[in-house]
């Protein structure tokens, strides 16, 4: 089928506001291609929604056990997101490394700017945009694992995320979900393009 494995091997860095469709696009291209990629899984202070898995979908920890990690120089990027911090862990992108797995991060804005100024991280970043604001917010709200504030608190950031993301320079590609099929279609181009 010649979609077997990518020929650019570098860690997929997907960044774009909450609700956008970053992680159903995650999610279809790692059930498109079983073995070939895998997600990080970063570490956080929020809450877990219901149906969200410690170790698989994020290590839920402590303010302060997430602060010792940050002193212990144990994230590759880490930010605080609508009042509570995320990293990833250097060690869950070099367990998947050595699956020989490619490494996909979903990341927000600030965790972008961090690795983008690392000289020592080389990876390819994609931004996935909203057709519209109202879209973005509709979204947020259909999917209904936020309370009314922190919608408030994703949307007052996805203002800030979409003004970066315009920025020349910053994503190797934007594409704009206004439609599943459309938007999984040009997210897996990216991935294979030679
Ligand atoms: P993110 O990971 O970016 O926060 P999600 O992948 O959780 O976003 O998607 C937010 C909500 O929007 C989910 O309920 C998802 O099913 C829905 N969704 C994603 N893409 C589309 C689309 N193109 N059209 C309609 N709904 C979508
Ligand atoms: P959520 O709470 O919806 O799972 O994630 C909120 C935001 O945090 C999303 O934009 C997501 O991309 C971002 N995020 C998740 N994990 C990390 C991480 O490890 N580092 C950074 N910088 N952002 C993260």
């Amino acid at each position: 089928m010649g979609l077997a494995t990518p020929s650019d091997r570098r860690p997929v860095v997907v960044s774009g506001p909450s609700g956008v469709g970053k992680g159903t696009l995650c999610k279809m291209l790692f059930e498109a291609h079983p073995g070939t990629f895998a997600s990080t899984t970063s570490h956080t202070t929020r809450k877990s929604r219901p149906g969200e898995v410690e170790g698989k979908d994020y290590f839920f920890v402590s303010r302060q056990n997430f602060s010792a990690l940050v002193s212990q120089n144990a994230f590759v990027e880490h930010a605080v997101f609508s009042g509570h911090n995320y990293g990833t862990s250097k060690q869950t992108i070099a367990e998947q490394n050595a699956k020989g797995l490619i490494v996909v991060l979903d990341i927000d804005m600030q965790g972008v700017q961090q690795m983008r100024s690392d000289p020592d991280i080389d990876a390819r970043y994609v931004f996935v945009k909203p057709p519209s604001f109202e879209t973005l917010e509709r979204r947020l709200r259909s999917r209904s694992t936020e309370s009314e504030e922190d919608i408030q608190k994703r949307l007052a950031q996805a203002r800030v995320e979409l003004e970066y993301a315009d920025k020349p320079g910053v994503h190797d590609q934007i594409i704009v979900n206004d439609g599943l099929d459309k938007a999984y279609a040009e997210f897996e181009q990216f991935v294979y393009k030679v």
